[in-house]
C-alpha cells in the first residue's frame, strides 16, 4: 500500500535530531512560554520576513486571534464582512463566524483553484473590513489585483498560510505578503509539529501585541487581565520540533517539487486533469491535486491497487449543516472542484518506485 502521506517515515528522516530537541525540553523542566518558543519565534520570523512571529495552539486559533485582535483595536466590529474563497478548509471561515464577522464567499478560478481575484470587487460593500486569502494546496493564492484592492477599498489582507509555508511570491514568503497571516503545523502540514501547533505573523506590532494577549488568557502582565482572553499558546516541546523540522523545510519542499514535476510531466490519461504551474516558486505542493470527472470510480481504481488518496474536500463549506443558512447558495465552480477533486500521495520521501508505479497505475484508468 502506497500511502498518502507516511509520518512515521518523515520523522525517522530526521529521527536524531528531533529525538534530542524532545529530550532537551523534557530534561528542561519548563514545558511553555519559555526558550524554544522565542528560538523558534525568532527563526520563523526570518523564515517568513515577518517583523514578528507569536506562537499559538493551532492553525484555526492563529486566524481566531489575528480576528481578534483587529476587533479588539477597533479596526471591525462583528457583523462586519470578510471575502474568503468559496473552496477552503471549514477553519479559514469558522476563523471568521466565530468572531461575529460574517465570511462572503467567493469563487476560485478553475485553473488555478485560488480565489477568483476578478469576482472580488463586486461582492465588496460599506461593511467590508478584510480579504482572507488562502493559499490552498500549498499555491499563492495573493495577486497584484488583490494588492490593489486592499489599497483602494482599505481592506485589511489577512493570509491563511496552514498549507503554504516557503511558498513565494515574487521572492517574498507568503505569510508576508498581507497584514497578517495564520499559519498551521498540524502534523500533516509541510512543516508539523508532534501534535496541534500554530502561529501569526505580522509587522503589524499591536496586531502582535494582542494577539500575545488573548492568546495568554488576555493577559500582558502575570494575573492583570486587559481582554477576556483564551489559552492558546504554543507548547515548548512542538516548538522544538519545529526549529528542527524549519531548518529541512526547503529541502523538502525541493523534493516536493520534484515529485509534482514528475506527475506532471508523466501522467497522461485524457480522463484526468493535472495541475497548470506558471511559477514554481509560488507553489509548494502540500497537496498534488487532480480533476477527474469520474473522481470517485478513479479513487476507487486507485486504492484497488494499492495507491491511497485523499479528497480536498468532498463538501464545500456553503454545503455544510454548520453553515444551514448557505446550504441554498450555489458557488457552482467551487462544487465542481468538490466533485472532481482527488490528491495524490506527496510528501518529502515518497519513493521514486512509488511514484512511477502511481504514474503507471493512473494512466491505465480507462
Ligand atoms: C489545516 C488548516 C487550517 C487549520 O489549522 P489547524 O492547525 O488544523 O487548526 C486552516 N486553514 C487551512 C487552509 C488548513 O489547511
Amino acid at each position: 500500500m502506497i500511502k498518502f502521506l507516511d509520518l512515521q517515515k518523515i520523522t525517522q528522516k530526521d529521527s536524531d535530531e528531533l529525538h534530542e530537541a524532545v529530550s532537551r525540553v523534557v530534561d528542561a523542566g519548563w514545558y511553555l512560554q519559555g526558550k524554544e518558543n522565542e528560538q523558534f519565534e525568532n527563526d520563523y520570523s526570518s523564515y517568513i520576513g515577518t517583523k514578528y512571529t507569536i506562537g499559538c495552539a493551532n492553525g484555526l486559533d492563529a486566524l481566531i486571534l489575528i480576528f481578534r485582535a483587529y476587533i479588539e483595536l477597533g479596526v471591525m466590529q462583528p457583523g462586519d464582512e470578510v471575502i474568503v474563497p468559496s473552496n477552503t478548509y471549514i477553519a479559514s471561515i469558522l476563523a471568521i463566524s466565530e468572531n461575529g464577522l460574517i465570511p462572503v464567499l467567493v469563487e476560485p478560478s478553475l485553473e488555478t483553484l485560488q480565489i477568483d481575484d476578478t469576482k472580488i470587487e463586486q461582492v465588496i460593500t460599506e461593511r467590508t473590513k478584510a480579504i482572507l486569502i488562502v493559499h490552498l494546496y500549498g499555491q499563492c493564492a495573493y495577486t497584484n489585483k488583490i494588492g490593489d484592492i486592499c489599497k483602494k477599498y482599505k481592506l485589511k489582507l489577512v493570509e491563511d498560510n496552514a498549507q503554504a509555508h516557503g511558498c513565494l511570491f515574487h521572492g517574498r514568503k507568503t505569510g508576508s505578503l498581507g497584514d497578517a497571516a495564520g499559519h498551521s503545523f498540524y502534523p500533516g502540514k509541510n512543516l508539523g509539529a508532534f501534535g496541534d501547533a500554530g502561529a501569526v505573523t505580522t509587522d503589524d506590532e499591536e496586531v502582535a501585541r494582542i494577539v500575545r494577549a488573548v492568546a495568554n488568557y488576555g493577559s500582558h502582565k502575570k494575573y492583570v487581565f486587559k481582554y477576556c482572553g483564551r489559552n492558546s499558546r504554543l507548547d515548548e516541546i512542538h516548538a522544538a520540533v519545529l526549529s528542527v523540522k524549519l531548518k529541512h523545510l526547503d529541502e523538502d519542499t525541493a523534493i516536493r517539487r520534484t515529485i509534482a514535476r514528475y506527475y506532471i510531466d508523466n501522467i497522461k490519461n485524457p480522463l484526468v486533469i493535472t495541475p497548470v504551474i506558471n511559477d514554481w516558486d509560488a507553489h509548494v505542493f502540500h497537496i498534488f491535486t487532480l480533476r477527474c470527472k469520474e473522481r470517485d470510480r478513479l479513487q476507487q481504481y486507485l486504492s484497488d491497487n494499492g495507491i491511497q488518496t485523499i479528497i480536498h474536500y468532498p463538501i464545500p463549506p456553503h454545503k455544510q449543516e454548520c453553515y444551514k443558512e448557505w446550504n441554498h447558495l450555489s458557488f457552482p465552480i467551487s462544487e465542481q472542484i468538490h466533485q472532481e477533486e482527488l490528491s495524490l500521495p506527496m510528501s518529502p520521501v515518497l519513493s521514486s518506485e512509488e511514484m512511477s508505479m502511481i504514474v503507471k497505475v493512473i494512466n491505465q484508468f480507462k
